[in-house]
């Protein structure tokens, strides 16, 4: 019997860099769960879990939430069924922290570790992030710059003609994102680099361009 290795892919960029877009479309190339700490974050804000004012918070600043929440949510979340054959983790790590915390939790598993950059420059993502919206019905991405629905107001995929704008995608907060990118997730880039685990890629590039670059990184590893 062929036995293949389980990836835990693990996925960095700054906020706007097209991760989640991407990670969501390697997820279903690879027969995977992509697992999005800022959504689940976001479900906890919406529920009724002793968390959630405090979650809602942090993330309408746009700081961190704190390590100890982050590192149970990803414990538990790692521990399912679907994970088992790999796993595509998209905005985990965000500092020194978390990452020393992720290579303990996989360090007696199976899974070959690879980590991707998603590199752009600064002003390309106070653009994207600040035209972004999505569909209220489908979830389908857009932004008032770039990728505009064919129809102005109607969704392309389900016609719904309602939208949302992320409560954190105003400027004051993407700073703030940007600011802890910069101070806490972009030391996790050397610090993969300096174990020879890290892929980058350009990011400011067309979505099908960066996500065939993704592909042929993946493949050379
Ligand atoms: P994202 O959807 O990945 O842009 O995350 C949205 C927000 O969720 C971030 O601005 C943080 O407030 C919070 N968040 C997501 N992932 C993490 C993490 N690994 N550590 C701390 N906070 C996080």
């Amino acid at each position: 019997m062929v036995s293949v290795q389980p990836v835990a892919v693990v996925i960095i960029g700054p906020p706007g860099s097209g991760k989640g877009t991407q990670s969501a479309r390697l997820g279903a190339f690879l027969g995977i769960p992509r697992i999005s700490t800022g959504d689940i974050l976001r479900q906890v804000a919406a529920s009724n879990d002793p968390l959630s004012e405090s979650v809602k918070a942090i993330m309408a600043t746009g700081g961190l939430v704190s390590d100890e929440i982050l590192i149970g949510l990803v414990t538990s979340r790692l521990s399912e069924r679907d994970c088992l054959n790999g796993f595509i983790l998209d905005g985990f790590p965000r500092n020194i922290s978390q990452a020393a915390f992720l290579e303990n939790l996989l360090s007696d598993k199976n899974y070959k570790l690879i980590v991707i950059e998603i590199n752009v420059p600064e002003d390309v993502i106070l653009k994207r992030i600040a035209g972004r919206f999505s569909c209220k019905n489908c979830g389908a991405i857009y932004n008032k710059y770039f990728v505009k629905p064919r129809k102005e107001g109607v969704c392309d995929y389900c016609g719904s003609t309602e939208f949302v704008y992320r409560l954190d995608d105003n400027e004051k907060t993407i700073k703030e994102r940007l600011k802890e990118y910069l101070l806490q997730t972009a030391p996790v880039l050397d610090y993969f680099k300096a174990k020879s685990l890290l892929v980058t890629i350009n990011g400011n590039n067309p979505l099908d361009i960066v996500y065939n670059d993704l592909i042929s990184q993946l493949q050379s590893v």
